[in-house]
């Protein structure tokens, strides 16, 4: 099969942050997949084919991007930031272990690119500065149940933590009710980062106290950062910088 399948990240929305591979790898496409919006981001030209989809069929989509490929075309499947990070490389690979044997053959790769927490965070300061981890906010493929505890167990090992997907218009409850979690766990000076649209000319950004936190400052193009126990604010005139020192206390053991 002389066919290719390029799971690519186009980054959190600058075109400066697109990696050079992941433009190599535009220009040299017969075929586009992935989601409208992302789709959209892709320079039309001659005899590229580009197939926008809709939200939440992202099987549908990752089977087709390989059927295509299957054909000897040279497909690439784009994501927004980073493809491996609640995106579209998991669901390719779930829909190859699911195919056809001869799906296995193709030639497929995986580009990253830059994901939104890293994105939010060099803009704020350096909020991620020591050991973090990520949550996705959508109940969409997971329980809230299961959402519930690893907040509450994120918490309790001191780690900032970044939060995506925090809240849409379909599940507006989930990202209130996390609020509230972390209010209670955390204790109210807990600083928190809103970071929207970065990179983009929408972007705006937020640095505010846990207590002053409220579910209508994030939607869909979001991302959440709170801080660790240790995380804190540099004051300046042009706006404060977040941080978290690289080592952490001995009492924290
Ligand atoms: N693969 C993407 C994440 C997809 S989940 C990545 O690596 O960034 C979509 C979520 O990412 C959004 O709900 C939002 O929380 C976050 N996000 C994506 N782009 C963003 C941007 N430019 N600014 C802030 N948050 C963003």
């Amino acid at each position: 099969m002389t066919g290719s399948l390029v799971i690519a990240g186009l980054g959190p929305g600058s075109e400066a942050l697109i990696t050079p591979e992941v433009t190599a790898a535009l220009a040299q496409a017969t075929d586009i997949v992935g989601y409208i919006p992302y789709v959209a981001r892709v320079r039309a030209r001659e005899g590229l084919v580009l197939h926008a989809s809709d939200n939440r069929v992202e099987l549908d989509r990752a089977a087709h991007a390989l059927s295509l490929a299957a054909a000897e075309r040279h497909v690439v499947v784009v994501s927004s930031g980073d493809p491996g990070v609640f995106a579209m490389a998991a669901a390719v690979f779930e829909a190859l272990e699911a195919g056809p044997a001869h799906w296995h053959e193709l030639s497929i790769s995986v580009l990253p690119g830059i994901t939104a927490m890293l994105a939010a965070s060099a803009r704020a300061g350096a909020p991620l500065g020591h050991d973090f981890c990520a949550i996705n906010l959508s109940d969409n493929l997971k329980p809230w149940s299961l959402i519930e505890r690893r907040l509450r167990l994120a918490v309790e090992a001191d780690f900032a933590i970044a939060l995506y997907n925090p809240r849409s218009k379909a599940r507006p409850e989930g990202f209130a009710q996390t609020l509230s979690l972390l209010q209670e766990v955390c204790g109210d000076d807990r600083p928190v980062l809103f970071a929207r649209a970065v990179s983009t000319p929408d972007e705006q950004l937020r640095i505010l106290p846990l207590s002053e936190a409220r579910p209508e400052m994030a939607d869909m193009r979001t991302m959440v950062i709170v801080g660790s126990s240790s995380t804190r604010l540099i004051a300046r005139a042009s706006g404060p910088i977040l941080y978290t020192p690289r080592s952490a206390m001995a009492g924290m053991a």
